[in-house]
C-alpha cells in the first residue's frame, strides 16, 4: 500500500482526504497543529524541521505521496507563514522521501481567492522567497484595515500557485518523475468558511459574490477525490497544473482566457 502524508489533517479538506485514502487501505501520516499523528506549528522554521524528522521517523524514511492541504484564512502575518512558506516547505523538504517510490506524487492547495487582485508588495515578497519581508508586509496590511487585511489570503495562494506553476517542470520535479500539481477550491463547507455561510441569506450572499453556476457549495469530500487522483498512480502526466475545482467560478471569473 501507498503512504501518503497529509498536511492539514485535522480538519476540512485535509480531514477528508486522509479518510478518504484510509478507506482505500493507504497508509497516511497525518499532520497538524492538533490532532494529528506529526504535530507541528507550519508557520515556524522548528515546526517544518520537525515535520520532515517525524515524517522520516514514522514511514522510514519513504513515502509515496504529499498532500500540502494545511491552511489558514485569518487576515494575518500567521497565513502568510503557514499558507506559503509551510506549504513550500512541506513540498521540498519532503521531496528527499519520495524518491525511493514507484509512483511519487505531490499536490498542493491554493484556492479560487487566487485569482482575486494581489497586493503586489506582498505578492513580490512571497516569489522573491523573503519571509521575513513578506511577515513584514502581511503586518503592514492586517494593520491598515479589513480591505488591506483581506488581500492577504488570496495573495498567499496566487504566490503558491506561481511556485507550482515555476518548480513543476524543473529538474527536482518532473526530472525526477514526479507530478507535482494544486487544486484551487472554490466554496467548500469546513470549519474555515462555516461562519460566513451558516444561514440561507449568508450562503445566498456569498453565491452573489462568489459565481458558483455549478452546484455550489460543496462538502470537502469533492476536493479529497480530486487530490487522491493527482497525487495517486493513475497520474503520471499532469504537471504544474492548478485545477479550479470550483462550481465554475474561474469560468465566469476568467471567461475564455486560457
Ligand atoms: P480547515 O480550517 O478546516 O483546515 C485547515 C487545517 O490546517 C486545520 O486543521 C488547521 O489546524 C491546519 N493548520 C492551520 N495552521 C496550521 C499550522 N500552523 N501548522 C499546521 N497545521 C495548521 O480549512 P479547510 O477549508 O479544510 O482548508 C484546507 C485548505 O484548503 C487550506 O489551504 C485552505 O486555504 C484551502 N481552501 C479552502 C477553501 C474553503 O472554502 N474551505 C477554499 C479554497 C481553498
Amino acid at each position: 500500500p501507498r503512504t501518503s502524508v497529509v498536511t492539514g489533517s485535522a480538519s476540512g479538506i485535509g480531514k477528508a482526504t486522509k479518510e478518504l485514502l484510509m478507506e482505500r487501505g493507504e497508509t497516511v501520516i497525518g499532520v497538524d497543529i492538533h490532532d494529528a499523528d506529526v504535530v507541528v506549528d507550519l508557520s515556524t522554521a522548528a515546526g517544518r524541521a520537525s515535520l520532515v524528522e517525524q515524517v522520516s521517523d514514522l514511514s522510514g524514511g519513504a513515502i509515496d505521496a504529499v498532500h500540502a492541504v494545511a491552511g489558514l484564512a485569518s487576515p494575518t502575518a500567521t497565513t502568510v507563514a503557514v499558507n506559503y512558506f509551510g506549504t513550500i516547505a512541506t513540498l521540498e523538504d519532503l521531496r528527499p522521501l519520495l524518491v525511493g517510490s514507484a509512483a511519487p506524487r505531490a499536490v498542493a492547495v491554493s484556492s479560487m481567492a487566487s485569482l482575486f487582485p494581489p497586493d503586489d508588495i506582498l505578492l513580490a515578497a512571497l516569489l522573491a522567497g523573503n519571509e521575513a519581508d513578506a511577515l513584514a508586509r502581511a503586518a503592514e496590511l492586517e494593520a491598515g484595515g479589513e480591505e488591506l487585511g483581506a488581500l492577504i489570503y488570496g495573495t498567499t495562494k496566487r504566490a503558491l500557485a506561481r511556485w507550482i506553476r515555476r518548480n513543476a517542470a524543473t529538474d527536482n520535479w518532473a526530472g525526477a518523475s514526479i507530478p507535482l500539481n494544486a487544486v484551487a477550491p472554490g466554496v467548500v463547507d469546513t470549519p474555515m468558511t462555516s461562519d460566513m455561510i451558516k444561514t440561507p441569506q449568508q450562503r445566498e450572499a456569498m453565491a452573489t459574490m462568489v459565481p458558483m453556476p455549478l452546484n455550489g457549495i460543496f462538502e470537502p469530500r469533492s476536493v479529497a477525490y480530486l487530490l487522491a487522483w493527482l497525487a495517486g498512480e493513475e497520474n503520471a502526466h499532469l504537471c504544474g497544473q492548478v485545477i479550479f475545482i470550483d462550481g465554475g467560478s474561474d469560468v465566469v471569473i476568467r471567461g475564455d482566457a486560457t
